[in-house]
């Protein structure tokens, strides 16, 4: 058994009222457009909980914020994801880097 090294950002780079850009330790590079990123929020409160019947209920937090969003900052949690603190006051949206890249495969 061998364990894959684990991909992580090598630079993160921030603009902060337009993209991320983020350069992986395997040498890829993925550019976010921050509203998508914003739209993209994988947080609970964003994404709809499920209650114990499998409903997905109302998100708490509506995501159609039309203003202009920028990222008030960025800030790595532990080793695996990136946490991305917004203009409209949310904090809670942790990207993970596998869900990063996933979303940089689509855009
Ligand atoms: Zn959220």
């Amino acid at each position: 058994m061998e364990n894959p090294t684990p991909i992580e950002p090598v630079r993160i780079a921030l603009k902060k009222s337009e993209s991320l850009d983020i350069v992986w330790s395997d040498g890829t590079e993925s550019h976010f457009d921050l509203r998508t990123l914003r739209r993209m929020c994988p947080c609970a409160g964003c994404q709809g909980e499920r209650d114990l019947l499998g409903r997905t209920l109302l998100p708490v937090v509506r995501t159609t914020y039309d203003g202009p969003i920028t990222a008030l900052g960025a800030e790595i949690v532990g080793n695996y994801a990136l946490r991305i603190i917004w203009s409209d006051q949310h904090s809670t949206g942790i990207y993970s880097y596998t869900y990063l890249r996933s979303l940089s495969k689509v855009g």
